[in-house]
């Protein structure tokens, strides 16, 4: 096996996961034709490899990205699967259950644990501040106060204001109606928000109600493509700072799963406007995911298009490669090892 990229020369690095290929961290194969390359990160040629151990490690990626590989994004004919550190892509189709937006649904159900990790770190100041008191005889106002049950919810409130501040949207815009300034979005009046249909399909726009003459529908701050996007991603984790539940996040995917997609789905949660605050939790958990689901699916395509390129290149030397060095049988059965007979 290569340890090092054959056309830059730069070393791959180490992989835990193959026992047979254990150098490379993204790699490509085509189980059908019995290819297998290593991706070079730095100069991103793929370095087809020796074909007489190939095929241990073939069957043993195959079983890698069918039972345990969670698949990223897929064209017609590459999928990109990530199990782990490594990075794999298919040649051919992905018939995997599991979907992306998983992925998002893990962050939410993780940060619920955060969460309650923060609320038992305000319960332990309340508690220090009660021994601390009893030594110095005294209790300051603010011991008071953290005694009184404010514990946890100042520690949540507080790592929440660290992370997020208090304005979601910051900038020049007008009421699209009175034409009145408004420069800020709060997180505090983030249940007042409208969530408008766009006019592109499966986009959302993100309106404020005017401070001064109270429109919504046909007026207020309205912001739009990626502004809206980038705003309600941040009013939303905003919003679902507490987390959910594993079970939350079950309902909410198949939610999406229902949809068929995260555009869809946004597009049946948002109808025909809703405001942010009449959204019903797993509605709100499911949008959250959508929405961080569509914009990195945004950016998965752009790769998968730049490695289908790759592909298509290393495969046309590929063929040439091994037809000209490998008698036909042989690469014969070791399409057969790896497709078991198909
Ligand atoms: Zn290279
Ligand atoms: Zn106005």
């Amino acid at each position: 096996m290569y340890t090092r990229c054959i056309v830059c020369a730069s070393p791959f690095e180490p992989n835990e996961e193959l026992g047979h290929l254990p150098n490379g961290k993204r790699l490509a194969f085509d189980p059908g034709r019995g290819r297998l390359w290593v991706v070079c990160r730095t100069c991103r040629r793929w370095s087809l490899t020796p074909i007489e151990d190939r095929w241990e490690a073939l069957e043993e990626l195959e079983k890698l990205t069918t039972d345990k590989a969670h698949l990223l994004s897929q064209t017609d004919n590459i999928a990109l699967l990530r199990h782990g550190g490594l990075e794999v892509v298919r040649v051919g189709r992905a018939e995997l259950s599991e979907e992306a937006w998983w992925r998002y649904g893990r962050e939410l159900a993780s940060r619920r644990q955060t969460w309650q990790t923060l609320g038992f770190a305000g319960t332990l100041a309340a508690g220090a501040v009660l021994v601390g008191s009893w030594a110095t005889g005294g209790l300051t106002f603010f011991g008071a106060w953290l005694i009184m049950g404010h514990g946890s919810e100042t520690v949540r409130d507080g790592a929440r204001w660290l992370r997020f501040g208090s304005t979601a949207w910051q900038g020049e815009g007008r009421c699209e109606r009175c034409g009145a300034v408004q420069d800020a979005i709060t997180y505090r009046d983030r249940a007042g928000l409208g969530l408008f249909p766009s006019e592109n399909p499966g986009e959302i726009d993100l309106v404020a109600r005017c401070t001064r003459c109270g429109t919504y529908r046909d007026g207020g701050l309205r912001l739009r493509g990626q502004e809206a996007e980038h705003t309600l991603r941040r009013v939303l984790a905003y919003h679902h700072f507490a987390g959910a539940s594993e079970r939350r996040v079950m309902s909410a995917t198949r939610l999406i799963q229902e949809a068929g997609s995260p555009k869809d789905l946004t597009r049946i949660v948002v109808k025909d406007g809703r405001r942010l605050g009449d959204l019903q939790r797993t509605g709100g958990i499911a949008l959250e995911i959508a929405t961080n689901e569509a914009s990195e699916q945004q950016l998965l395509e752009l790769e998968l298009a730049e490695l289908e390129a790759h592909w298509k290149r290393e495969e046309e030397l590929a063929s040439i490669i091994d037809g000209e060095l490998t008698p036909m049988p042989m690469l014969e059965t070791l399409r057969r090892r790896v497709t078991r007979g198909g």
